[in-house]
């Protein structure tokens, strides 16, 4: 596929990914392209394509995010509930471990797949890494096959960055 002349992007283009509606059906894990396919083929195992619409989500770099952000979703959930228990209660330090650190665990462990969902959505709603259906060019891969030359190479030079020699 060819890229556009120009980065011009029509309204089509961008109305055929609603962001809010992407990732609803990404967090219940649901293709966010038609939300009838599956998103995932393991618990955290994207599918290369959805089974019902065929959309490739071979794109996909939700890499470390998932987990830091259900990390601050269960932290700032439990951790007010922990405080108030500790301080109405006069339970025994076994008593709360007892009680919150399985309660993170599984928190943690329900929310993972649903916020990784929720990241591919968002990638794919954003046309990200791939996901623009090779409308752009990929800036890195530019980069590689068009070296910086004249202004930017000095540019580059200057800030000691590569000049990407062929
Ligand atoms: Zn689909």
């Amino acid at each position: 596929m060819h890229p556009p002349a120009d980065r011009t992007i029509s309204p089509d283009f961008e109305s055929r990914r609603p962001l809010v509606r992407s990732l609803a059906r990404g967090f219940v894990c649901g293709c966010p392209n038609c939300g009838r396919g599956a998103l995932f083929r393991a618990f955290l195992k994207p599918v290369a394509a959805c089974p019902v619409c065929g959309e490739d989500f071979t794109h996909q770099r939700a890499d470390d995010a998932p987990p830091y952000i259900t990390i601050v979703i269960v932290g700032h959930v439990l951790v007010p509930l922990m405080l108030t228990a500790q301080i109405a209660t006069d339970w025994p330090s076994i008593v709360h471990l007892a009680i919150w650190l399985p309660l993170t665990a599984a928190f943690a462990m329900a929310l993972l797949q649903p916020v990784k969902g929720a990241v591919v959505a968002l990638q794919w709603a954003l046309r990200m890494h791939g996901f623009d259906g090779g409308a752009f060019p990929d800036p890195a891969e530019v980069a590689l096959d068009h070296p910086p030359t004249g202004a930017a190479a000095r540019r580059s030079a200057a800030r000691g960055a590569p000049l990407n020699e062929p």
